[in-house]
């Protein structure tokens, strides 16, 4: 994630693909996976499973244990309580919602 490699091995396959902003740029295939990742990054939680169905299971089970049924916007556990005005995670500690 920190992690910086901007030496392209020759032998890397390289792709062709339209950002965003509509440009075309070519990239490597890890590079295009990178943006796709960053790209979801924006709609999407880090750490939260991409599946709509188990997070709708996680989100009941956690009802059912007390909790607000929530995903943690840090560590992405449906630990979520309610903490005077905002939801404070379980798991991790961590506030939303207030600032
Ligand atoms: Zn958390």
């Amino acid at each position: 994630m920190g992690r910086k490699r901007e030496r392209v091995d020759p032998s890397t396959e390289l792709c062709v693909a339209v950002t965003e902003e509509g440009a075309l740029v070519v990239e490597t295939r890890e590079q295009g996976l990178r943006r796709a990742r960053a790209l979801l990054r924006k709609y999407i939680p880090e750490g939260v499973n991409l599946s709509d169905e188990l997070i709708a299971e996680r989100r009941a089970e956690a009802r059912m244990k007390g909790y607000t049924g929530e995903a943690c916007p840090e560590c992405g556990n449906f630990t979520m309580v309610r903490n005077g005005t905002c939801l404070k995670c379980d798991t991790c500690g961590s506030t939303s919602g207030c600032s």
